[in-house]
């Protein structure tokens, strides 16, 4: 069974110590909980995917301390660089073109040119950093395709026996994943909706900012067009069924705002922030509950809603397994 330790000093130095030694240490981010592995060493990434059963074409995500140590990895822009002073550290990543020295395994970036970083928030994971003392690469915490873990406890569900050590820094403020920029091409490029809108994006950069194809909730207004070319990801067991005005028989009804007959709401009070810190946590609760199907109320699709909205979808895309 894997240890979990608490976030107390003398934690953070040994999880940051098991970093160093090539092994890999679970932790807490603003957004949900990472499964980390120092991203220089070829075994501890190759033992990232396995732990995971991730696809060894999907990259990772590699966190940093600061821009400092980020601009060692990457070649930053004048944009990279004012995205980053605006935005780090927080729940924003952003892809740059990958330095020739950056020293980073191959793996993670699955063969790419460029390189996902990011400078997480969460005084945990920034001692965790510092005492690791190098680059550390970390997708969530979860087995590969499934909820993304904002509690200690989510991780082990998953993963135990699968990571050397979890360090347990009580739940993910934030909630859903980060914003994935690409900054590689012409226009910045919004890969995965997250905590960082692309109203704030635009904000800094003055110009267009442009979305990837991610798959939306149905609504009257917009149907789910094309719900074959969904990858399934974020998925609960039970099968989810979106922008429901009411459960069906055997079904749980998951909530938002003003609802009535809601078996658990992610916020009654209609707040997308909230929302997105209980969405997994609230899915994963219902998954054990033994229902048919869990029915979502719809969600706005603005601010931090469209992460929310791009995980639901995920989450009740066809399953390919
Ligand atoms: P996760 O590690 O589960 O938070 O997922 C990381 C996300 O970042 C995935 O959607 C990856 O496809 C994306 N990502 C990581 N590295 C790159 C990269 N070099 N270029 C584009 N996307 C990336
Ligand atoms: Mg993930």
């Amino acid at each position: 069974m894997t240890e979990v330790v608490g976030a107390d000093a003398e934690s953070c130095r040994r999880a940051g110590a098991a970093l160093a030694a090539g092994r890999l240490v679970a932790f807490p981010t603003e957004t949900v909980y990472g499964l980390g592995g120092d991203a220089r060493d070829d075994a501890a990434v190759a033992a990232i995917f396995a732990a995971k059963g991730r696809p060894s074409f999907n990259p990772l995500i590699v966190h940093v301390a600061d821009l400092a140590a980020a601009e060692r990895l990457g070649a930053f822009s004048a944009t990279a660089r004012a995205l980053a002073a605006r935005f780090w550290p927080g729940p924003l990543t952003l892809v740059v073109p990958r330095r020739a020295d950056a020293g980073i395994s191959a793996l993670v970036s699955a063969g790419l040119p460029s390189l996902a970083i990011r400078v997480p928030a969460h005084p945990v994971a920034r001692a965790v950093l510092a005492a690791a003392a190098c680059p550390v690469a970390a997708p969530s915490a979860n087995p590969s395709g499934r909820v993304s873990p904002t509690t200690a406890r989510h991780v082990r569900a998953g993963l135990d026996g699968r990571v050397d050590l979890i360090v347990d820094g009580g739940r993910c403020a934030v909630g859903v994943e980060s914003t994935v920029l690409d900054l590689t091409g012409e226009t910045p490029t919004i890969l995965r909706p997250g905590g960082v809108t692309p109203e704030d994006v635009a904000a800094v950069t003055g110009g267009p900012v442009g979305r990837a194809a991610t798959p939306h909730a149905p609504s009257a207004a917009a149907p789910l067009l094309s719900p074959g070319m969904l990858a399934s990801h974020y998925a609960p067991a039970t099968p989810v069924r979106l922008g429901a005005d009411a459960a069906d028989a055997g079904e749980a009804l998951l909530g938002f705002g003003a609802v009535a007959g809601a078996t658990l709401n992610l916020s009654p009070a209609g707040d997308l922030a909230e929302a997105a810190a209980n969405l997994f946590a609230m899915l994963r609760q219902l998954d054990e509950g033994g229902y048919r199907a869990i029915a979502v109320s719809p969600i706005p699709d603005r601010g931090i809603g469209l992460a929310i909205n791009d995980r639901l979808a995920r989450a009740a895309a066809p399953r390919g397994d």
